[in-house]
């Protein structure tokens, strides 16, 4: 897993990006996804643009892609 300090994002940062809802986010910037099931979200990537690889867990607001690190911060502050 990398370590926070590695993306160089300053700790105040993370702790507002970590407050935000990934699938709120994600919808105000237009990344349109589809629900499966009755927690999850899957779409295309908005990190690496796999359209294979990404979801989100609405309850635990976390996001994973098959390719891209492991993070719980809403991958649109890279
Ligand atoms: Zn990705």
């Amino acid at each position: 897993m990398t370590a926070i300090a590695d993306y160089h994002v300053p700790a105040e940062k993370i702790i507002e990006a970590r407050a935000v809802l990934i699938a709120d986010e994600l919808d105000r910037r237009g990344i349109k996804l589809r629900r499966v099931g009755r927690r999850t979200l899957e779409g295309p990537c908005p990190v690496c643009g796999g359209t294979n690889r990404f979801g989100v867990d609405t309850v635990d607001n976390v996001w994973t892609c098959r390719r891209c690190p492991p993070s719980t911060v809403c991958p649109t502050i890279y």
